[in-house]
Formats: C-alpha cells, sequence, structure tokens
C-alpha cells in the first residue's frame, strides 16, 4: 500500500479515514492491525482488500494494482486470490461444514482438489463433522470452518477482521494457534484486525493505526508490549470530551 488516503464524504463532512498510509505486508508473514476505535482499521482492510478504492494512493497485490482494475476483475481477484474470516464467522446455515468450505471455489468455478479439501478439513480439526450444520457445530468450530473456507482457494492473502471476537477466552487461543499454524506451516500470508493484545501476540508484527495514519509498529510482539503501546494510542477522556 502506497501514500494511500480515503475521505469518506465532501466539504464540511469529509472524513479523512486513511491519511498517506504506506506499508509492505510481506509473503509468508503475519501481520496484526491495531489501533482505537475509528483509527482507520477497518477502512485499511477495505481499501487492502479491494473492498473499497482509495481517494488516492495505490495498493498492489503482488505484481497487480487493484485500483486499475473494473469492478468484475476486482470481485475475481478478490475470489481467487483474497480470502476473508469474519468476526461473525458468516456460514451458509443451510450448507453442510464441506459444502460451505468448497463455496468460494464454486461461485469460481474451480474444480475442487479432493486432496487438499482433506487436507484443509483434518488441518481445521473438522474432519468427522464434514456433514455437520453450521448450527451443529460450536462457535469454535464453526470458525474453523470460516478458516477453512478461507484457505481452501489456495489466497495469496487472509484477512481475519476480529476472528475471535465472538469466542471465549479458551476458543479464541485455539484459533489463534491455528492462524499462526497456517503461516508457519504453510506459510500463508495473514492480516488480522483485532483490539485484544494478546490475539495480536500471535503475530509476527503488529502494525499502529491512529487517527488514520500508521504510528508504529512492533516485530516479534508481546501482549505486555502492544498493551504498553495501545494506552498511550488511546485518546484520555479529556481530550475529546469523553465521547468516542
Ligand atoms: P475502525 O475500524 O478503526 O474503528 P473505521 O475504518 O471503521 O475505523 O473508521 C475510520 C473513520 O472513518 C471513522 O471516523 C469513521 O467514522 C469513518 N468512516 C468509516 N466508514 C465510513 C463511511 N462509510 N462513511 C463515512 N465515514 C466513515
Ligand atoms: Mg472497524
Amino acid at each position: 500500500m502506497d501514500g494511500v488516503t480515503k475521505v469518506y464524504g465532501k466539504g464540511e463532512s469529509a472524513v479523512a479515514a486513511l491519511r498517506e498510509v504506506s506499508v509492505a505486508l510481506h509473503k509468508g508473514s503475519f501481520s496484526a492491525v491495531m489501533g482505537p476505535s475509528g483509527s482507520g482499521k477497518s477502512t485499511f482492510m477495505h481499501c487492502a482488500a479491494g473492498l473499497d478504492r482509495p481517494t488516492s494512493g495505490s495498493v498492489h497485490l503482488g505484481e497487480v494494482e487493484l485500483s486499475r482494475l473494473r469492478e468484475p476483475k476486482l470481485t475475481e481477484l478478490r475470489r481467487e486470490r483474497i480470502g476473508f474470516i469474519f468476526q461473525a464467522f458468516n456460514l451458509l446455515p443451510s450448507l453442510t461444514a464441506e459444502q460451505n468450505v468448497t463455496l468460494p471455489l464454486r461461485m469460481a468455478g474451480s474444480r475442487t482438489d479432493k486432496t487438499w479439501l482433506g487436507d484443509v478439513m483434518g488441518r481445521v480439526g473438522l474432519s468427522d463433522r464434514a456433514t455437520h450444520r453450521p448450527a451443529q457445530l460450536s462457535g469454535g468450530q464453526q470458525q474453523r470452518v470460516a478458516i477453512a473456507r478461507a484457505l481452501v482457494t489456495r489466497p495469496d492473502l487472509v484477512f481475519a477482521d476480529e476472528p475471535t471476537g465472538a469466542l471465549d477466552t479458551r476458543t479464541g487461543r485455539e484459533v489463534l494457534q491455528l492462524l499462526r499454524q497456517v503461516v508457519s506451516e504453510l506459510g500463508q500470508t495473514v492480516v488480522m484486525v483485532t483490539h485484544d493484545p494478546v490475539a495480536a501476540s500471535y503475530a509476527d508484527q503488529v502494525l499502529f493505526l491512529a487517527d488514520g495514519r500508521f504510528v508504529g509498529q512492533l516485530e516479534q510482539p508481546t501482549a505486555e508490549r502492544i498493551a504498553d503501546w495501545m494506552t498511550h494510542l488511546e485518546p484520555s477522556d479529556d481530550a475529546n470530551g469523553g465521547v468516542r
């Protein structure tokens, strides 16, 4: 991402959600994006994943510049080269676990590589749950279905937006360990938005956003050092009149 600015609205009501953000996310790395509420984390993810277009600046995925692509090509790129994991799992309730996982392949008109599908289902620990529907699975299992769905297309990049936000602490840790393994063992590139310092400590690097700008980066972070950073980024109640 090179000099990306994103302005929502016009004139007096214009809000600069991202300001001149430049960042390189390396292949095979696990990055966490953190920052106070309203700092631009979601906007960053939407621009980086081609879900939204920057007002200025450019976004490259490998050799492709996303802003040069028209909508059908951009949709195709998202479908084939980017995986998404959401806080609320976003599974289709009428489909089985395996049908949910293979949905991106069917939408792209690709054949299912049965060996790879078996590997992915095994890796997320759901080989014996393939025919269960989401309602028959726990929250942690549903999120692992969503992770398998994000991996099945062998994407260049997986985005996870608060992937543990709807899970209890222990289940959340299992999901984070799984994401960590996916990076370390498969070389999958993962970018995770989170507000939880412990979750972010599973990443190789943490990028801090404040008021639409990247204000710092921690390598090989510990939860303590991340929490310390966050304390300094959170605006004090005095600074903004107690309104968040
Ligand atoms: P975060 O995810 O860190 O909470 P966001 O990226 O959602 O932050 O928002 C950053 C800023 O941009 C906030 O001030 C927010 O109100 C504003 N914003 C986000 N999306 C829109 C939009 N669609 N229209 C207008 N303002 C927006
Ligand atoms: Mg957000």
